[in-house]
C-alpha cells in the first residue's frame, strides 16, 4: 500500500438505506458496525468515506430480494428482478419512510452523520469528520406527474433525481438487464420527463442518467443545461450491458463536463456480464483507465453502488476502498488524479449544478 490509501473518497451511489426502510430486507442500523452488506458508519470511516449520494429507491411490491448471504453466487440470472411499474402512490409511500429514516439515522448519529445540500455543507463536514450524506432518488415515480411535489421533496432535502429505474414510468423509460445488449431499449422521455428535467435545473437538482435508456439520455442532453452525470455505470465497450454507457455517450459526457460514477457491480464490469464476484482489481480499473484515455481523467469517479450490488470480493465492503484506490496508483494515475477521481470530480460537478 502506497500513501494513496488516506485520499479521501466521495461516492456517487449507495443503496445502504434500503436496509432501513424495505422491511423485506434484513434491518441494519448503518451507525454500528456490521459485517453485513457494505456500507456503516464505522466502516465508511475506515474507507476514507467522507460522503455520498443516498439513494431512496421502490421496489415493486412483488420484487423478490436475492439472499443477502449469498454473495458469492455466479448465478447470472438477474430474472428476480421485476421491471413492472410501480404505482405512484406506492413510490410515495415508500419514498415518505425512506425519507423519514433518512433523518432519523442522522438525528440518532450524534453529529456523525449530516444530511448535506451544497458542496460548501459537504466539505466543511469533511473538515469536522462528519459524513455527508446528499439525497438521492432512484426513480421518479414518487414525484407527481404535474411536479406539484417537487418543491417539497427538494425543501426536505433531494439534491439529486434519476428520472427512471430501469423500467418505465411516467417520465421515460429505463434499460432493462438483458446481456449482452445495446442501452437504446425505447423510446425517449415523455413530455413530463422533460419538464423534470427543465424543473430539476432550475432548482438546482442533479439528473442522474445511469437507468436511463439512450433515447431517454440523448433527450435530456439537448434539453438539460447542467453537466451530464451517470453515477453508477460503466463502459459499454468493455461489459456490452445495456446499464453501461457507449463511447458517444462519454463523449457528451465529457462535452458537458459530466462525470461518470464507476459501479462496482461485477456483472457491469465484467467482459461476460456474470455475476461473479471472484472479479480482479484490474478488471474494476480497466474502466477507470478506458474513460480517463478516452475523455479525460476530470470525468471519472466512484460511484460504488455498495448494498445494491454484488461487487469484487476482493474489495469487499466500503472499508475495501484504499485497496482500489492503490490498485490505480499501480496503473499509473497520479496522486492529482486520484484526488478527481477520488471525490474532486464529483464536487466540480455538484458545485455547477445544486444552488447554495
Ligand atoms: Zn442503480
Amino acid at each position: 500500500m502506497t500513501d494513496f490509501v488516506s485520499i479521501p473518497v466521495f461516492d456517487g451511489h449507495n443503496d445502504s438505506l434500503l436496509m432501513t426502510y424495505t422491511p423485506e430486507l434484513p434491518q441494519r442500523s448503518l451507525l454500528v458496525r456490521s459485517d453485513a452488506g457494505h456500507i456503516d458508519l464505522p466502516r465508511a470511516e475506515s474507507g476514507g468515506m467522507f460522503g455520498g449520494l443516498f439513494a431512496i429507491s421502490v421496489a415493486h411490491p412483488d420484487q423478490q430480494f436475492p439472499d443477502p448471504e449469498d454473495t458469492g453466487k455466479t448465478d447470472e440470472d438477474t430474472s428476480w428482478i421485476l421491471v413492472d411499474p410501480v404505482s405512484p402512490n406506492h413510490a410515495k409511500a415508500v419514498t415518505d419512510r425512506g425519507i423519514r429514516e433518512f433523518k432519523s439515522i442522522i438525528a440518532a448519529s450524534g453529529g456523525r452523520m449530516a444530511m448535506a445540500t451544497t458542496v460548501e455543507e459537504i466539505l466543511d463536514a469533511r473538515e469536522r469528520g462528519v459524513l455527508s450524506a446528499v439525497l438521492h432518488f432512484e426513480g421518479a415515480e414518487a414525484i407527481d406527474e404535474n411536479l406539484d411535489n417537487l418543491n417539497d421533496y427538494y425543501r426536505q432535502g433531494l439534491r439529486s433525481v434519476g428520472l427512471v429505474w430501469s423500467r418505465e414510468n411516467v417520465f421515460g423509460h429505463g434499460v432493462t438487464f438483458g446481456f449482452p445488449g445495446s442501452p437504446d431499449t425505447g423510446p425517449g422521455l415523455t413530455d413530463a420527463g422533460r419538464r423534470l428535467v427543465r424543473q430539476c435545473n432550475q432548482l438546482g437538482i442533479m439528473l442522474d442518467l445511469a437507468h436511463l435508456n439512450e433515447k431517454g439520455f440523448w433527450d435530456v442532453e439537448r434539453i438539460s443545461s447542467a453537466p451530464l452525470v451517470a453515477t453508477h455505470s460503466c463502459v459499454h465497450v468493455l461489459c456490452p450491458s445495456p446499464r453501461n454507457l457507449t463511447d458517444k455517450q462519454l463523449d457528451a459526457i465529457a462535452a458537458s463536463n459530466g462525470v461518470v460514477g464507476i459501479n462496482f457491480c461485477v456483472a457491469f464490469l465484467r467482459e461476460d456480464g456474470k455475476n461473479n464476484t471472484d472479479t480482479p482489481l484490474e478488471t474494476m480499473v480497466a474502466h477507470f483507465r478506458y474513460i480517463a484515455d478516452r475523455i479525460g481523467v476530470a470525468h471519472v469517479a466512484f460511484g460504488s453502488d455498495f448494498d445494491g450490488a454484488s461487487i469484487p470480493k476482493v474489495i469487499g465492503d466500503v472499508a475495501g476502498m484504499p485497496k482500489l484506490i492503490d490498485a490505480l496508483q499501480s496503473d499509473g494515475f497520479s496522486r492529482a488524479d486520484l484526488e478527481k477521481i477520488a471525490w474532486g470530480n464529483w464536487m466540480r460537478v455538484l458545485g455547477q449544478t445544486l444552488k447554495s
